[in-house]
């Protein structure tokens, strides 16, 4: 969901503009915080600053920040006790089963995972 500007909820929470779940991570790139209808034990999103829409919309010069979030993904998953492996989740448009159109990954761990995804 955004706003006729392109502005989401997580656009929102990362100006400060309302409240969102407190931040397990931050940086100059990126922010992560725990999903507010979580599908697995531990469930966080790692979300860009920058208000990218889609990651099909990544051009060539954003492309360090997708390594980056991957990176984010990894040490928020130690620190919030993934122990036994975790799934890293894009969703991309329509068909993907986005929601909210401002880039972010799902990290999920805690369960076992099933294959293929639904
Ligand atoms: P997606 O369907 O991939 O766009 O995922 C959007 C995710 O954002 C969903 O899993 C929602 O539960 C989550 N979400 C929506 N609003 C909030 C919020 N205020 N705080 C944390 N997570 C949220």
């Amino acid at each position: 969901m955004a706003d006729e500007d392109g502005d989401t909820i997580f656009g929102k929470i990362i100006r400060g503009d309302i409240k969102g779940p407190p931040f397990l991570h931050e940086d100059d790139k990126c922010i992560a915080l725990k999903d507010i209808h979580p599908q697995a034990p531990i469930h966080f999103l790692v979300i860009s600053k920058q208000e990218i829409k889609t990651i099909d919309s990544i051009n060539e010069t954003q492309k360090e920040l997708l390594g980056h979030m991957m990176w984010v993904a990894t040490k928020v998953a130690k620190d919030q006790g993934a122990t036994n492996g975790y799934r890293i989740v894009v969703n991309d448009g329509s068909d993907g089963g986005q929601h909210v159109f401002h880039l972010h990954f799902h990290v999920l761990a805690g369960r076992k995972m099933s294959w293929p995804p639904g």
